[in-house]
Protein backbone atom coordinates (compact mmCIF):
# COMPACT_ATOMS: atom_id res chain seq x y z
CA UNK A 1 0.00 0.00 0.00
CA UNK A 2 1.16 3.60 -0.72
CA UNK A 3 2.14 5.69 2.23
CA UNK A 4 -0.02 9.08 2.19
CA UNK A 5 0.24 11.53 5.11
CA UNK A 6 -0.77 14.58 5.43
CA UNK A 7 0.61 18.18 6.81
CA UNK A 8 -2.79 20.18 8.11
CA UNK A 9 -1.64 23.30 9.45
CA UNK A 10 -4.81 25.63 10.78
CA UNK A 11 -4.09 29.06 8.53
CA UNK A 12 -4.38 31.17 11.95
CA UNK A 13 -0.78 32.57 11.46
CA UNK A 14 2.44 32.50 11.34
CA UNK A 15 4.34 28.97 10.56
CA UNK A 16 5.35 27.56 14.31
CA UNK A 17 8.15 25.71 14.05
CA UNK A 18 6.60 22.85 15.88
CA UNK A 19 4.45 22.78 12.72
CA UNK A 20 7.10 22.87 10.32
CA UNK A 21 8.66 20.12 12.12
CA UNK A 22 5.41 18.27 11.59
CA UNK A 23 5.52 19.07 7.85
CA UNK A 24 9.17 18.05 7.51
CA UNK A 25 8.44 14.61 9.18
CA UNK A 26 5.72 14.29 7.25
CA UNK A 27 7.73 14.74 4.24
CA UNK A 28 10.60 12.75 5.12
CA UNK A 29 8.44 9.32 5.63
CA UNK A 30 6.44 10.16 2.60
CA UNK A 31 9.87 10.73 0.35
CA UNK A 32 11.34 7.89 2.45
CA UNK A 33 8.67 5.31 1.66
CA UNK A 34 7.87 6.60 -1.85
CA UNK A 35 4.31 7.67 -0.67
CA UNK A 36 2.36 11.19 -1.14
CA UNK A 37 2.86 14.08 0.95
CA UNK A 38 -0.36 16.10 1.27
CA UNK A 39 -1.08 19.87 2.11
CA UNK A 40 -4.17 20.22 3.93
CA UNK A 41 -5.07 23.67 4.96
CA UNK A 42 -7.58 23.43 7.86
CA UNK A 43 -9.46 26.55 7.34
CA UNK A 44 -12.62 26.21 8.69
CA UNK A 45 -12.38 28.74 11.63
CA UNK A 46 -13.36 31.32 9.39
CA UNK A 47 -13.28 34.35 11.90
CA UNK A 48 -9.05 33.77 12.40
CA UNK A 49 -8.16 31.75 9.19
CA UNK A 50 -6.39 34.14 6.89
CA UNK A 51 -5.06 34.21 3.16
CA UNK A 52 -1.96 35.64 4.57
CA UNK A 53 -1.30 33.24 6.74
CA UNK A 54 -1.99 30.14 4.20
CA UNK A 55 0.71 32.18 2.20
CA UNK A 56 2.85 32.08 4.77
CA UNK A 57 2.75 28.75 5.58
CA UNK A 58 2.98 27.44 1.82
CA UNK A 59 6.62 30.15 1.53
CA UNK A 60 7.86 28.58 4.70
CA UNK A 61 7.12 25.00 3.33
CA UNK A 62 9.24 26.20 0.07
CA UNK A 63 11.61 27.65 1.68
CA UNK A 64 12.78 24.13 3.52
CA UNK A 65 11.90 22.55 0.19
CA UNK A 66 8.72 20.68 1.68
CA UNK A 67 7.62 20.24 -2.11
CA UNK A 68 3.78 18.45 -1.44
CA UNK A 69 2.27 16.20 -3.96
CA UNK A 70 -1.52 16.87 -5.73
CA UNK A 71 -3.70 20.11 -5.37
CA UNK A 72 -4.29 21.76 -2.14
CA UNK A 73 -7.30 20.60 -0.27
CA UNK A 74 -9.32 23.55 1.61
CA UNK A 75 -11.03 21.76 4.20
CA UNK A 76 -13.97 24.62 4.34
CA UNK A 77 -14.42 23.64 0.31
CA UNK A 78 -15.80 20.29 2.24
CA UNK A 79 -18.28 20.88 4.95
CA UNK A 80 -21.34 18.98 2.97
CA UNK A 81 -19.58 16.07 2.90
CA UNK A 82 -18.71 16.53 6.78
CA UNK A 83 -22.58 17.36 7.42
CA UNK A 84 -23.50 14.36 5.06
CA UNK A 85 -21.11 12.14 7.52
CA UNK A 86 -22.82 13.63 10.30
CA UNK A 87 -26.26 12.71 9.04
CA UNK A 88 -25.34 10.05 8.21
CA UNK A 89 -24.20 8.84 11.34
CA UNK A 90 -27.32 10.47 12.98
CA UNK A 91 -29.26 8.00 10.52
CA UNK A 92 -27.09 4.83 11.79
CA UNK A 93 -28.08 5.45 15.24
CA UNK A 94 -24.36 6.22 16.08
CA UNK A 95 -24.99 10.12 16.59
CA UNK A 96 -28.14 11.95 17.86
CA UNK A 97 -29.90 15.40 17.81
CA UNK A 98 -28.73 17.49 20.93
CA UNK A 99 -32.17 19.79 20.97
CA UNK A 100 -30.82 21.58 24.05
CA UNK A 101 -31.87 25.32 23.35
CA UNK A 102 -28.98 27.51 22.88
CA UNK A 103 -29.64 29.64 26.09
CA UNK A 104 -29.75 26.69 28.24
CA UNK A 105 -26.82 24.86 26.88
CA UNK A 106 -24.69 27.20 28.64
CA UNK A 107 -26.64 27.88 31.55
CA UNK A 108 -24.68 26.22 34.67
CA UNK A 109 -27.92 24.83 36.28
CA UNK A 110 -28.53 23.09 33.13
CA UNK A 111 -24.84 21.82 32.82
CA UNK A 112 -25.36 20.47 36.44
CA UNK A 113 -28.02 18.38 35.61
CA UNK A 114 -26.64 16.32 33.20
CA UNK A 115 -23.39 15.97 35.49
CA UNK A 116 -25.60 14.92 38.46
CA UNK A 117 -28.13 12.40 35.96
CA UNK A 118 -24.53 11.34 34.43
CA UNK A 119 -23.42 10.58 38.07
CA UNK A 120 -26.51 8.75 39.02
CA UNK A 121 -26.51 6.64 36.18
CA UNK A 122 -22.51 5.70 36.34
CA UNK A 123 -23.53 5.06 39.99
CA UNK A 124 -25.89 2.44 38.73
CA UNK A 125 -23.51 1.49 36.04
CA UNK A 126 -25.51 1.81 33.13
CA UNK A 127 -25.52 4.98 31.40
CA UNK A 128 -22.82 7.50 32.04
CA UNK A 129 -24.19 9.95 29.51
CA UNK A 130 -26.48 12.68 30.96
CA UNK A 131 -27.68 14.14 28.10
CA UNK A 132 -31.69 13.50 27.75
CA UNK A 133 -31.91 13.43 23.76
CA UNK A 134 -28.96 10.78 23.28
CA UNK A 135 -31.77 7.97 23.35
CA UNK A 136 -34.27 10.56 21.54
CA UNK A 137 -36.20 7.97 19.14
CA UNK A 138 -34.83 8.66 15.71
CA UNK A 139 -38.83 9.35 14.20
CA UNK A 140 -39.08 11.70 16.99
CA UNK A 141 -35.47 13.74 16.31
CA UNK A 142 -36.84 13.68 12.65
CA UNK A 143 -39.99 15.21 13.19
CA UNK A 144 -38.01 17.72 15.96
CA UNK A 145 -35.36 18.61 13.26
CA UNK A 146 -38.68 19.03 10.30
CA UNK A 147 -40.08 21.24 12.51
CA UNK A 148 -37.32 23.30 12.28
CA UNK A 149 -36.18 23.06 16.12
CA UNK A 150 -32.45 23.46 16.25
CA UNK A 151 -30.00 21.52 17.41
CA UNK A 152 -26.47 20.44 17.47
CA UNK A 153 -25.03 16.94 16.60
CA UNK A 154 -22.85 14.98 18.96
CA UNK A 155 -21.84 11.28 18.48
CA UNK A 156 -23.08 8.96 21.20
CA UNK A 157 -19.75 7.63 22.77
CA UNK A 158 -21.00 3.76 23.95
CA UNK A 159 -21.62 3.05 27.27
CA UNK A 160 -19.08 0.75 28.40
CA UNK A 161 -15.48 0.13 26.45
CA UNK A 162 -12.62 1.94 25.79
CA UNK A 163 -10.67 2.94 22.89
CA UNK A 164 -7.08 1.72 21.87
CA UNK A 165 -4.63 2.60 19.22
CA UNK A 166 -1.07 1.93 18.59
CA UNK A 167 0.59 5.15 18.53
CA UNK A 168 4.23 4.26 16.70
CA UNK A 169 5.95 6.58 18.96
CA UNK A 170 4.03 6.31 22.30
CA UNK A 171 3.01 2.81 22.12
CA UNK A 172 -0.39 1.47 22.76
CA UNK A 173 -2.89 3.76 24.47
CA UNK A 174 -6.23 3.12 25.45
CA UNK A 175 -8.89 5.54 27.38
CA UNK A 176 -12.34 4.89 29.16
CA UNK A 177 -15.30 5.66 26.99
CA UNK A 178 -16.44 7.01 30.15
CA UNK A 179 -14.01 9.77 30.04
CA UNK A 180 -14.85 10.90 26.16
CA UNK A 181 -17.68 13.15 26.28
CA UNK A 182 -20.38 12.68 23.21
CA UNK A 183 -18.53 15.56 21.27
CA UNK A 184 -19.95 17.51 18.75
CA UNK A 185 -19.68 16.68 15.16
CA UNK A 186 -22.21 19.86 13.88
CA UNK A 187 -22.51 23.19 15.93
CA UNK A 188 -26.69 23.98 15.81
CA UNK A 189 -25.99 26.68 12.41
CA UNK A 190 -24.49 23.40 10.88
CA UNK A 191 -20.81 24.37 11.45
CA UNK A 192 -18.65 20.80 11.52
CA UNK A 193 -16.04 20.88 14.02
CA UNK A 194 -12.36 20.28 13.44
CA UNK A 195 -12.46 16.38 14.45
CA UNK A 196 -15.33 15.33 12.33
CA UNK A 197 -13.87 17.42 9.86
CA UNK A 198 -9.93 16.07 10.13
CA UNK A 199 -11.57 12.14 10.22
CA UNK A 200 -13.51 12.57 7.08
CA UNK A 201 -11.03 14.51 4.95
CA UNK A 202 -8.11 11.45 6.65
CA UNK A 203 -10.78 8.59 4.89
CA UNK A 204 -11.48 10.76 1.40
CA UNK A 205 -7.50 11.58 1.18
CA UNK A 206 -6.89 7.86 2.28
CA UNK A 207 -4.43 8.70 4.61
CA UNK A 208 -2.66 6.09 5.85
CA UNK A 209 -0.40 7.73 8.49
CA UNK A 210 -1.55 10.41 10.45
CA UNK A 211 1.96 12.16 11.88
CA UNK A 212 1.45 15.33 14.54
CA UNK A 213 2.26 16.99 17.46
CA UNK A 214 1.57 15.01 20.90
CA UNK A 215 -1.26 17.46 21.56
CA UNK A 216 -3.47 15.80 19.86
CA UNK A 217 -3.12 12.81 21.66
CA UNK A 218 -6.79 13.21 23.12
CA UNK A 219 -8.26 13.71 19.79
CA UNK A 220 -7.12 10.96 18.51
CA UNK A 221 -8.94 8.79 20.99
CA UNK A 222 -11.95 10.86 19.91
CA UNK A 223 -11.31 10.41 16.21
CA UNK A 224 -10.82 6.39 16.33
CA UNK A 225 -14.38 6.50 17.82
CA UNK A 226 -15.24 8.28 14.62
CA UNK A 227 -13.65 6.12 12.52
CA UNK A 228 -15.34 2.76 14.16
CA UNK A 229 -18.74 4.98 14.05
CA UNK A 230 -17.93 5.06 10.34
CA UNK A 231 -16.87 1.86 9.40
CA UNK A 232 -13.80 2.84 7.78
CA UNK A 233 -10.16 1.54 8.35
CA UNK A 234 -8.12 3.13 10.96
CA UNK A 235 -5.27 4.87 10.13
CA UNK A 236 -1.57 4.64 12.04
CA UNK A 237 -1.09 7.23 14.36
CA UNK A 238 2.96 9.00 14.92
CA UNK A 239 2.44 11.57 17.91
CA UNK A 240 5.28 13.99 17.92
CA UNK A 241 6.42 15.40 20.93
CA UNK A 242 6.20 18.57 22.11
CA UNK A 243 8.92 21.40 21.73
CA UNK A 244 9.72 23.09 24.47
CA UNK A 245 10.71 26.90 25.98
CA UNK A 246 13.77 26.67 27.76
CA UNK A 247 11.85 26.98 31.38
CA UNK A 248 10.70 23.44 29.67
CA UNK A 249 7.43 25.80 29.46
CA UNK A 250 5.28 25.86 26.73
CA UNK A 251 7.03 27.56 23.38
CA UNK A 252 4.31 29.84 22.25
CA UNK A 253 3.69 32.54 19.87
CA UNK A 254 2.06 34.64 22.54
CA UNK A 255 5.03 34.57 24.66
CA UNK A 256 8.20 33.61 22.43
CA UNK A 257 7.11 36.01 19.68
CA UNK A 258 9.25 35.61 16.46
CA UNK A 259 11.83 32.92 17.85
CA UNK A 260 8.99 30.74 17.34
CA UNK A 261 7.80 31.72 13.95
CA UNK A 262 9.84 29.88 10.89
CA UNK A 263 9.94 33.19 8.51
CA UNK A 264 12.27 34.55 11.14
CA UNK A 265 14.61 32.02 10.42
CA UNK A 266 14.48 32.82 7.00
CA UNK A 267 14.99 36.31 7.27
CA UNK A 268 17.42 36.76 9.35
CA UNK A 269 20.30 34.85 7.92
CA UNK A 270 19.68 31.30 7.80
CA UNK A 271 20.59 28.64 5.36
CA UNK A 272 17.84 26.73 4.39
CA UNK A 273 19.09 22.84 4.43
CA UNK A 274 20.88 23.86 8.03
CA UNK A 275 17.67 24.41 9.82
CA UNK A 276 15.82 21.62 8.29
CA UNK A 277 18.83 19.47 9.30
CA UNK A 278 18.13 21.22 12.88
CA UNK A 279 14.53 20.48 12.80
CA UNK A 280 14.55 16.95 11.57
CA UNK A 281 16.75 16.78 15.14
CA UNK A 282 13.91 18.29 17.24
CA UNK A 283 12.20 15.07 18.73
CA UNK A 284 14.56 12.53 16.38
CA UNK A 285 18.08 11.36 16.51
CA UNK A 286 19.62 9.14 13.61
CA UNK A 287 20.95 6.20 14.95
CA UNK A 288 24.74 6.88 14.68
CA UNK A 289 25.05 10.33 15.90
CA UNK A 290 26.45 12.44 13.66
CA UNK A 291 24.01 15.18 13.43
CA UNK A 292 24.66 17.09 10.30
CA UNK A 293 22.88 14.86 7.90
CA UNK A 294 22.29 16.14 3.71
CA UNK A 295 19.05 16.03 2.86
CA UNK A 296 19.51 11.92 1.49
CA UNK A 297 20.95 11.05 4.43
CA UNK A 298 18.13 12.68 6.67
CA UNK A 299 15.33 10.49 4.05
CA UNK A 300 17.32 7.28 4.44
CA UNK A 301 17.55 7.09 8.34
CA UNK A 302 14.54 8.82 9.82
CA UNK A 303 12.48 6.62 11.23
CA UNK A 304 8.68 6.98 12.97
CA UNK A 305 9.73 4.45 15.70
CA UNK A 306 12.95 6.45 16.47
CA UNK A 307 11.17 9.56 17.51
CA UNK A 308 11.64 10.34 21.15
CA UNK A 309 9.00 10.55 23.69
CA UNK A 310 10.46 13.63 25.98
CA UNK A 311 10.20 16.61 24.85
CA UNK A 312 12.52 18.92 22.72
CA UNK A 313 13.70 21.74 24.34
CA UNK A 314 14.42 24.68 22.32
CA UNK A 315 17.40 26.32 23.56
CA UNK A 316 17.41 30.17 23.67
CA UNK A 317 18.29 33.13 26.29
CA UNK A 318 15.73 35.06 26.47
CA UNK A 319 17.01 38.75 26.12
CA UNK A 320 20.14 37.94 24.64
CA UNK A 321 20.65 39.02 21.40
CA UNK A 322 23.63 36.78 20.76
CA UNK A 323 21.42 34.01 21.80
CA UNK A 324 18.59 34.73 20.49
CA UNK A 325 17.31 31.10 19.00
CA UNK A 326 18.51 27.66 20.06
CA UNK A 327 22.33 27.23 20.22
CA UNK A 328 22.52 24.36 17.88
CA UNK A 329 20.08 25.86 15.65
CA UNK A 330 23.46 28.46 15.58
CA UNK A 331 25.94 26.38 15.41
CA UNK A 332 24.43 24.12 12.83
CA UNK A 333 23.99 27.10 10.39
CA UNK A 334 27.80 28.14 11.12
CA UNK A 335 28.68 24.79 10.23
CA UNK A 336 26.51 24.16 6.71
CA UNK A 337 27.73 27.80 5.79
CA UNK A 338 31.52 27.06 6.42
CA UNK A 339 31.77 23.63 4.60
CA UNK A 340 28.71 24.08 1.80
CA UNK A 341 30.33 24.15 -1.26
CA UNK A 342 30.65 27.29 -2.35
CA UNK A 343 29.01 27.01 -5.42
CA UNK A 344 25.48 26.72 -3.09
CA UNK A 345 26.56 29.19 -0.92
CA UNK A 346 26.99 31.83 -3.30
CA UNK A 347 23.05 32.28 -4.73
CA UNK A 348 22.01 32.61 -0.73
CA UNK A 349 24.69 35.36 -0.33
CA UNK A 350 23.58 37.05 -3.43
CA UNK A 351 20.23 37.20 -2.07
CA UNK A 352 21.90 38.78 1.19
CA UNK A 353 23.95 41.34 -0.87
CA UNK A 354 21.24 42.16 -2.68
CA UNK A 355 18.63 43.10 0.09
CA UNK A 356 21.89 45.12 1.80
CA UNK A 357 22.56 46.80 -1.62
CA UNK A 358 25.88 45.75 -1.25
CA UNK A 359 25.90 43.33 -4.79
CA UNK A 360 27.38 44.86 -7.76
CA UNK A 361 26.89 43.37 -11.56
CA UNK A 362 30.13 42.10 -12.02
CA UNK A 363 29.80 39.61 -9.24
CA UNK A 364 27.98 37.58 -11.85
CA UNK A 365 30.55 38.48 -14.52
CA UNK A 366 34.31 39.03 -13.93
CA UNK A 367 34.11 39.89 -10.44
CA UNK A 368 32.68 36.38 -9.90
CA UNK A 369 36.21 34.34 -8.75
CA UNK A 370 36.88 37.11 -6.82
CA UNK A 371 33.57 36.88 -4.92
CA UNK A 372 33.72 33.45 -4.46
CA UNK A 373 37.28 33.27 -2.91
CA UNK A 374 36.32 36.23 -0.62
CA UNK A 375 33.20 34.39 0.84
CA UNK A 376 35.44 31.10 1.16
CA UNK A 377 37.66 33.02 3.30
CA UNK A 378 35.32 34.88 5.39
CA UNK A 379 32.40 32.59 5.75
CA UNK A 380 34.64 30.54 8.71
CA UNK A 381 33.76 32.80 11.65
CA UNK A 382 29.73 33.40 10.36
CA UNK A 383 26.68 32.04 11.86
CA UNK A 384 24.46 33.22 9.74
CA UNK A 385 24.21 35.07 6.22
CA UNK A 386 23.71 38.08 7.28
CA UNK A 387 26.97 37.97 8.76
CA UNK A 388 28.51 38.50 5.18
CA UNK A 389 26.90 41.91 4.88
CA UNK A 390 27.01 43.50 8.12
CA UNK A 391 30.60 41.79 9.92
CA UNK A 392 31.50 41.40 6.44
CA UNK A 393 30.60 44.61 5.11
CA UNK A 394 33.91 45.87 4.49
CA UNK A 395 34.54 43.48 1.79
CA UNK A 396 31.67 44.85 -0.26
CA UNK A 397 32.24 48.36 0.22
CA UNK A 398 34.07 51.29 1.61
CA UNK A 399 31.54 52.28 3.62
CA UNK A 400 31.88 50.06 7.05
CA UNK A 401 31.79 50.58 10.28
CA UNK A 402 34.65 50.20 13.10
CA UNK A 403 33.83 47.99 16.14
CA UNK A 404 34.85 50.05 19.05
CA UNK A 405 36.46 47.16 20.84
CA UNK A 406 38.71 46.74 17.93
CA UNK A 407 39.65 50.09 17.66
CA UNK A 408 40.49 50.75 21.20
CA UNK A 409 42.31 46.97 21.35
CA UNK A 410 44.28 47.63 17.89
CA UNK A 411 44.33 51.18 17.10
CA UNK A 412 44.07 53.41 19.94
CA UNK A 413 46.65 51.75 22.43
CA UNK A 414 49.52 52.30 20.40
CA UNK A 415 50.02 55.94 19.18
CA UNK A 416 52.74 54.96 16.95
CA UNK A 417 50.20 53.44 14.50
CA UNK A 418 49.65 56.80 13.22
CA UNK A 419 52.79 57.00 11.66
CA UNK A 420 53.59 52.93 11.30
CA UNK A 421 50.45 52.14 9.35
CA UNK A 422 51.07 54.65 6.42
CA UNK A 423 54.29 53.74 6.40
CA UNK A 424 53.53 50.34 6.08
CA UNK A 425 51.23 51.36 3.32
CA UNK A 426 53.93 52.75 1.25
CA UNK A 427 56.18 49.51 1.88
CA UNK A 428 52.84 47.69 0.26
CA UNK A 429 53.03 50.06 -2.54
CA UNK A 430 56.50 49.06 -3.95
CA UNK A 431 55.62 45.46 -3.67
CA UNK A 432 55.46 43.63 -7.15
CA UNK A 433 52.93 40.84 -7.78
CA UNK A 434 50.70 41.59 -4.51
CA UNK A 435 49.35 38.89 -2.72
CA UNK A 436 49.25 37.02 0.63
CA UNK A 437 53.03 36.02 0.60
CA UNK A 438 54.42 38.93 -0.77
CA UNK A 439 52.40 41.41 1.19
CA UNK A 440 53.42 39.19 4.33
CA UNK A 441 57.35 39.11 3.40
CA UNK A 442 56.93 43.09 2.96
CA UNK A 443 54.83 43.72 6.47
CA UNK A 444 57.52 41.53 8.54
CA UNK A 445 60.16 43.11 6.62
CA UNK A 446 59.23 46.42 7.37
CA UNK A 447 58.48 45.45 11.61
CA UNK A 448 61.98 44.62 11.97
CA UNK A 449 63.29 47.47 10.36
CA UNK A 450 60.20 49.13 12.59
CA UNK A 451 61.10 47.34 15.30
CA UNK A 452 57.80 46.91 16.22
CA UNK A 453 56.62 43.09 16.98
CA UNK A 454 54.38 42.35 13.76
CA UNK A 455 51.51 42.00 15.48
CA UNK A 456 50.95 45.36 16.36
CA UNK A 457 51.15 45.83 12.59
CA UNK A 458 48.62 42.80 11.33
CA UNK A 459 45.92 43.56 14.17
CA UNK A 460 46.40 47.28 13.31
CA UNK A 461 45.85 46.62 9.83
CA UNK A 462 43.22 44.38 10.43
CA UNK A 463 40.99 47.01 12.22
CA UNK A 464 42.40 49.71 9.19
CA UNK A 465 40.99 47.12 6.59
CA UNK A 466 38.08 45.60 8.06
CA UNK A 467 36.60 47.54 11.06
CA UNK A 468 36.96 43.90 13.12
CA UNK A 469 39.24 42.72 15.51
CA UNK A 470 38.89 38.98 14.54
CA UNK A 471 38.68 37.84 10.93
CA UNK A 472 40.73 35.42 8.70
CA UNK A 473 44.56 35.58 8.12
CA UNK A 474 45.25 38.96 7.27
CA UNK A 475 47.28 38.73 4.91
CA UNK A 476 44.98 36.69 2.89
CA UNK A 477 42.64 39.91 3.78
CA UNK A 478 45.57 42.17 2.05
CA UNK A 479 45.30 39.78 -1.10
CA UNK A 480 41.81 39.66 -1.05
CA UNK A 481 41.32 43.26 -0.99
CA UNK A 482 43.84 44.12 -3.39
CA UNK A 483 46.56 46.78 -3.17
CA UNK A 484 45.28 49.83 -3.94
CA UNK A 485 41.74 49.59 -0.98
CA UNK A 486 44.45 48.01 1.26
CA UNK A 487 46.54 51.29 0.99
CA UNK A 488 44.13 53.35 0.94
CA UNK A 489 42.57 51.94 4.46
CA UNK A 490 45.81 51.98 5.83
CA UNK A 491 46.26 55.54 4.77
CA UNK A 492 42.89 56.78 6.04
CA UNK A 493 43.72 56.97 9.23
CA UNK A 494 45.70 59.79 9.41
CA UNK A 495 42.94 61.92 9.92
CA UNK A 496 40.93 59.50 11.99
CA UNK A 497 43.70 59.90 14.19
CA UNK A 498 44.33 63.30 13.95
CA UNK A 499 40.21 63.41 15.13
CA UNK A 500 41.59 61.13 18.17
CA UNK A 501 44.22 63.27 19.21
CA UNK A 502 42.13 66.86 19.45
CA UNK A 503 39.97 64.50 21.47
CA UNK A 504 42.79 63.93 24.02
CA UNK A 505 41.52 60.33 23.64
CA UNK A 506 44.76 58.49 22.39
N1 LIG B 1 -5.19 21.68 12.00
C1 LIG B 1 -4.60 21.06 13.15
C2 LIG B 1 -3.58 21.98 13.76
O1 LIG B 1 -3.08 22.86 13.10
C3 LIG B 1 -3.87 19.78 12.84
C4 LIG B 1 -4.75 18.67 12.55
C5 LIG B 1 -4.08 17.34 12.34
O2 LIG B 1 -2.88 17.28 12.01
O3 LIG B 1 -4.80 16.37 12.49
O4 LIG B 1 -3.24 21.79 14.91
Amino acid sequence: MTTRVRFAPSPTGYLHIGAARSALFNWLYARQTGGKFLLRIEDTDLQRSTDESTRSIIDGMQWLGLVHDDEIVFQSANADKHRAAANQLIAAGKAYRDFTPKAERNDATVKQGIAERARAHSNEGVDQRGNPFRDLSLAESDQRAAAGEAFAVRLKIPRAGKTHFTDLVYGPQERDYSEIEDLVLLRSDGHPLYNLSVVIDDIEMAITHVIRGQDHLTNTHKQVLLYEALGAPIPQFAHLPLILAPNKGKLSKRKHGEVVSLTTYRDRGFVPAAFRNFLALLGWAPAEGKEILSVDELMQQFSLEHIHRSPAVFNFQENDPRHWTDEKALWMNAEYIRTMPVADLLPLVKAELRAAKLWREEYDDDGREWLAKTLDLIRQRFFTLKDFSEQGRAYFSDDFDFEETAVSKNLRKDPRLKELLPALAAELEKVTDFNAATAEAALRKFAEQADVKAGLLINGSRTMLTGQAVGPSMFEVFEILGRQRSVERLRSGVPWFDALNALGDV
